[in-house]
């Protein structure tokens, strides 16, 4: 295998918006053709339950494997163990390789409480003052396992960021993880790429070897009450009560990446549009959460 390529989307929140079925059909529409050797989406994909299931024969008729990442909201109604069994998983953290590029899928929808971690459930993270999200020690450790096989270079998924500052949107414990990441660069460009979705911003850095990746929403950025505006009509407000603090996209953001042999990075990014307002619009600028709300994906291409 001399080259890797996949299809990537986070943050649909299906139950959330009026028109995630478009997205959905959209991205299947454009991957089919692209020739990718899997597809995976970062989390926030929709509520675990039975009326969702066509979501993921949807994903199928792909005729691609396709991978899940474990997101906060994915759990608000249901527990963990629902969410896992939903999507098929039968770990919340695990790898998967293709050639010599192994892909590291961890799972941070976790608080760190007095006696240990906590998964998220029912939104408790909104009503704890312990940290949160966080790689709990034990995944930690798992992960420096993972980090030590003999494959040529990592990719590594999270909903949440490992370079975020911005208060409780990247993981608690980032610094570690990048010092390890940092760490098994030592022998090299092995860990290339670090992927995650959340912020519903777009933001590409390079720190020391590795680049992180925040891919945007597919769907929308969430204001808020404060910006709270109605431009669908009343029947579609009543159905989807918190369409109106949400600003959407008019298309469904994706994006394609190729890994080459030699450690080389393709990233196909995407130039979007709002959907029915603006930020601007709403006296907003073009930062939220610290990151770029722009509807773009941002594009890379190293050898
Ligand atoms: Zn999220």
């Amino acid at each position: 295998m001399d080259r890797i390529k996949f299809a990537i989307f986070t943050d649909l929140h299906y139950d959330h918006i009026h028109d995630g079925i478009q997205r959905i059909e959209n991205f299947i529409n454009n991957v089919r053709g692209a020739q990718v050797d899997f597809v995976i989406e970062l989390g926030d994909f929709c509520s675990p339950k039975e009326e969702n299931q066509f979501l993921l024969d949807m994903l199928d008729t792909i005729g691609k494997p396709h991978y899940h990442v474990m997101g906060n909201h994915d759990s608000d109604l249901f527990t963990k163990e629902n969410v896992m069994e939903f999507l098929q998983m039968d770990n919340s953290y695990y790898s998967f390789k293709y050639g010599k590029v192994k892909f590291i899928v961890l799972d941070t929808c976790f608080i760190k409480t007095n006696d240990g971690y906590e998964p998220y459930y029912k939104r408790n993270y909104n009503k704890t003052e312990d940290i949160y999200p966080i790689l709990p020690d034990y995944e930690f450790k798992w992960l420096e396992n993972q980090l030590t096989d003999d494959s040529e270079h990592y990719v590594i998924f999270s909903h949440h960021s490992l370079e975020n500052k911005f208060a409780e949107r990247g993981v608690y414990n980032r610094e570690s993880v990048r010092d390890l990441i940092n760490k098994v660069n030592q022998a090299g460009n092995k860990v290339l790429l670090c992927i995650n979705g959340h912020d519903h911003g777009d933001s590409l850095k390079k720190i020391e070897q590795t680049y992180y990746f925040g891919l945007n929403s597919m769907s929308y950025i969430w204001f808020g009450p404060q910006f709270e505006h109605f431009c669908y009509s009343d029947e579609i407000h009543k159905q989807y009560p918190g369409l109106k603090d949400l600003v959407l996209y008019r298309e469904g953001l994706y994006s394609i990446i190729t890994i080459t042999a030699n450690g080389g990075i393709e990233i196909q990014g995407m130039n979007g549009h709002y959907q029915n307002i603006t930020p601007k619009e709403l006296g907003l600028e073009d930062l939220w959460n610290g990151r770029s709300i722009l509807p773009t994906i941002s594009s890379l291409k190293i050898k």
